[in-house]
């Protein structure tokens, strides 16, 4: 392994789901869904096989039945207006859309500035395109980002601002007032923005506004989205990007080199999907609001200090009323504790000490197996 990429090792997603596999726990780790999405999307897809549709290389840029669909829905929910053929490109999920996007915009040893704690494919990322990650600390309890500190980290190397909001695994959404202020630094010193919008429909407190809606941000943000969270079919690999034409044209020269085009059936069946009514959405946020609370409550029985999440599906929580041990050694022993698998936020930070009391645990899982993690859980005392 090269140097790059030699301190990267194994995702700690893949690591404590085996964990959990091993050990027969209750995986609130990895963050997928143990329920498949509407059955009317998994039979959209079904069809598209059986009709030959994206059996063969579907278009580069996505199918277009795809890329409008993404249009309109940036439209419906937002009033973005794009342009199918040029402003929006589909992708393997939102993780070829942050790898595309970065080896596309970045030159060797620009600065990106990110959030910490970051979602682990960005530091990889940013890495494999040979430049330098500088983080922007979200500080609990309320892990907001602190524009004054934003601002004394850019320099003139830096090239960009790596987003996330919903943010995982803090919860964090971001306000109008804070996108403003980050939108107005970007402008002031000419940086380009991705922003990865995975969790735009799990917003529990205010509401989801897209940065590339802001007054000068249009020509200089890559916005990425997933079906992967919104519609629980994680495993189907579906993503986009939407763009100013040239910021989509130069994700996209990247993109033909790392996967040259995305799952074509899969693509009708999204485009289907993104068309559903808003009450589907609602729906689907308002359940995921109950499961919120359900496992937040039986977090704070167990002893854990809670940050409620304003979106995503994951709670941070403080395991310091356990003692004193760390997040990482804390997640290794827990299956065999209570068997119930998490994940150490500490493992997003550059430096773990930053979130050596940070666990995570989502709640995408059915009512049933939370209650009984929540009982497991318990028993820690
Ligand atoms: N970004 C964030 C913040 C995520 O949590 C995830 C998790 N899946 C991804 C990107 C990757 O999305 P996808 O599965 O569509 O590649
Ligand atoms: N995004 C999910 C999480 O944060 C899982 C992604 C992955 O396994 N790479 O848990």
């Amino acid at each position: 392994l090269n140097r790059r990429l030699a301190t990267f090792g194994t995702t700690i997603f893949a690591e404590m789901s085996a964990l959990a596999q091993r050990t027969g726990s209750i995986n609130l780790g990895q963050g997928f869904p143990d329920t498949d999405g509407p059955e009317e999307i998994r039979e959209a897809a079904v069809r598209a096989l059986r009709a030959g549709h994206g059996n063969q290389y579907p278009p580069g840029p996505g199918v277009p039945e795809l890329r409008d669909a993404v249009a309109a829905h940036q439209e419906r929910f937002y009033g973005l207006t794009w342009s199918p053929e040029t402003e929006v490109l589909v992708t393997t999920g939102a993780t070829e859309a942050i790898a595309a996007s970065l080896l596309a915009l970045l030159e060797p040893d620009d600065e990106v500035i990110a959030f910490e704690p970051y979602y682990d494919s960005y530091a990889a990322c940013i890495a494999m395109a040979g430049a330098k990650r500088v983080p922007l600390t979200l500080r609990a309890p309320d892990f907001r980002p602190d524009l004054d500190e934003l601002r004394t980290l850019i320099t003139p190397r830096t090239r960009l601002l790596l987003l996330n909001t919903p943010h995982n695994p803090t919860g964090t959404v971001l306000t109008p007032d804070e996108l403003s202020g980050i939108a107005a630094l970007a402008v002031e010193h000419d940086l380009l923005v991705v922003t990865d919008e995975v969790y735009e429909h799990l917003v529990f407190t205010g509401a989801h506004h897209p940065i590339a809606a802001l007054p000068g941000m249009r020509e200089r943000t890559v916005s990425i989205s997933s079906s992967g969270k919104t519609f629980s079919y994680t495993g189907w690999k579906i993503g986009w990007v939407t763009g100013d034409a040239p910021l989509v044209a130069a994700v996209r020269a990247a993109k033909q080199y790392l996967t040259f085009v995305s799952g074509g059936p899969f693509q009708y069946a999204i485009a289907e999907a993104l068309a559903l009514p808003d009450a589907f959405f609602t729906g689907f946020r308002e359940d995921m609001r109950r499961k919120r609370d359900l496992l937040a409550e039986g977090l704070r029985t167990a002893g854990f200090r809670v940050y409620e999440p304003e979106g995503t599906y994951f709670i941070t929580t403080d395991i310091s009323p356990f003692g004193d041990e760390d997040a990482y050694a804390f997640c290794r022993a827990l299956p065999e504790r209570c068997g119930v698998a998490a994940v150490p936020n500490s493992v997003f930070y550059d430096d773990p000490e930053a979130g050596r009391s940070q666990v995570r645990f989502t709640f995408c899982k059915r009512d049933d197996v939370l209650q009984d993690a929540v009982e497991r859980l318990a028993r820690l005392g």
